[in-house]
């Protein structure tokens, strides 16, 4: 299956209509060009017992690894164990907000296919920089080749944790195989020393959509083509329970300058919350008002941070960065306040983005008519692809967030004390929200609501 052909209903049914072609070694259908999920299944339980002999040392993981395994219909959905000592360069990247992220190379790379002739896994990888490797002349020539990776520590293993683990494997799957472009997960590793166990993902290498915001605002055309990838990665999650719940510019990551993935989807409920608990998680500037009132996440409030994000391709600054993101800024929110609309921005786009960050969720359009809209104008307005005729920002440009603000999700609990006040209806004659700012850029509210005793 070659990689722009992930388009679910053909792959679908081609497995259904038997387009691979029969196995040569068992004659049962293959699921895929270069694959057969039944003799591939044997493989790797093969490799578990006898080749390799892996073991996490965790059954929980030995099952999930393996349950993985055996489902495969492509390389796509193939995951490993991934011995420690195959990943070198182990770099401190970042901290997101339930874990730690480092960098690392792997040195076998991902499965692509069996090879019947040599009885190995063929593997992707390829020759690595000089500047990759500290000791680089000490290296074996072995070593020289490896794949780029990321390391996602997991806090807390247990059964729970693995099920949403599982859940999550079916979406990104179900995802992939309808364009979206998800980040993807390679396997789980355990650092022996610390006996913290790692996801291993895919590295997107210019970072976070956070850390490219300014190039996008110079290359305006982009910003079409990005939210259709954005939107196509939505509306792919397409079981009504698929919702992403943490949407913002921290979790859109891109792979180059041109292509943009969505990490982290339903992770922050995943790791934090059970299903009845009523905690909320999120970063205040992308929480939809019903969101940020209590209400769980929904497809709706996906649109909303799609909103707050659209606005930002044409600000070139993270939405509310220069304020503090506490129970004022929440209150705004729920009250109708937004990111003030960057001038010249297209009629069109300025209506779309309204629509989407509207307060009533019925009134927000879905991811479908999004990638519709998106589709259009991207064929219209086109992303310049030639890197010599891309501009530059300007140097020196820095952004000053308000160091009250937070781009790491975290728990909100400010709801019942937000309802309480909202449910107070004459509160909004006495609060005049888009008063504009102060000298400092804060607002006018919390004199107001010092007189208010909140
Ligand atoms: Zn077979």
């Amino acid at each position: 299956m070659a990689e722009s052909c992930h388009n679910r209903s053909y792959y679908e049914t081609a497995i259904r209509n038997e387009e691979f072609g029969p196995c040569n070694k068992c004659r049962k259908p293959k699921t895929d060009d270069d694959w057969c999920q039944s003799c591939c299944s044997d493989r790797f339980e093969l490799d578990s017992k006898f080749n390799n002999k892996w073991t996490s040392g965790n059954d929980s993981i030995d099952g999930f690894v393996r349950r993985a395994q055996s489902k495969a219909r492509n390389h796509w959905e193939v995951i490993e164990w991934i011995p420690y000592k195959r990943l070198i360069n182990v770099k401190y990247l970042t901290k997101g907000g339930f874990s730690t992220i480092n960098k690392a190379i792997w040195l076998d790379g991902y499965i692509i296919c069996w090879n019947d002739i040599k009885n190995v896994w063929n593997r992707n990888r390829y020759k690595l920089e000089e500047e990759d490797y500290l000791d680089y002349r000490t290296l074996k020539e072995d070593e020289k080749f490896g794949f780029h990776v990321v390391l996602k520590s997991l806090n807390n293993i247990n059964e729970d944790f693995l099920n949403e683990w599982e859940n999550y494997l079916e979406f990104l799957y179900s995802a992939i195989n309808n364009y979206a472009n998800f980040v993807r997960v390679f396997g789980i590793t355990q650092d022996p020393k610390t006996k913290v166990y790692m996801v291993v993902l895919e590295e997107m290498k210019r970072g976070s959509l956070r850390d490219n915001l300014l190039i996008k605002k110079y290359n305006p055309n982009d910003k079409y083509h990005n939210l259709y990838e954005i939107a196509c990665s939505l509306s792919a999650l397409s079981k009504p329970s698929m919702t992403h719940g943490d949407l913002h510019n921290g979790n859109l990551l891109l792979k180059d300058e041109f292509h943009i993935y969505i990490s982290d989807f339903g992770q922050s409920r995943q790791f934090n919350q059970s299903i009845n608990s009523k905690d909320i998680y999120g970063v205040i500037p992308y929480m939809a008002p019903e969101v940020l009132r209590g209400k769980p996440y929904t497809k709706a409030s996906d649109i909303y941070s799609f909103g707050v994000i659209m606005w930002e391709f044409t600000s070139g600054v993270p939405a509310f960065h220069d304020i503090p993101h506490d129970f004022n800024l929440s209150l705004q929110i729920c009250k109708g306040h937004r990111p003030e609309i960057i001038e010249g921005t297209e009629p069109d786009y300025v209506e779309l983005m309204k629509r989407c960050w509207d307060n009533d969720p019925n009134k927000r359009p879905t991811a479908k008519e999004l990638s519709e809209i998106f589709d259009v104008w991207s064929a219209k307005y086109l992303m310049e692809m030639d890197y010599d005729k891309r501009k530059s920002v300007p140097v020196p440009t820095i952004i000053e967030n308000h160091p009250l603000s937070c781009y790491i999700s975290r728990k909100i609990d400010h709801y019942a004390k937000l309802n309480e006040i909202l449910d107070q209806g004459e509160l909004s004659s006495i609060i005049v929200i888009d008063e504009g700012k102060d000298d400092e850029g804060k607002y006018n509210i919390e004199s107001e609501l010092e007189e208010l005793k909140i």
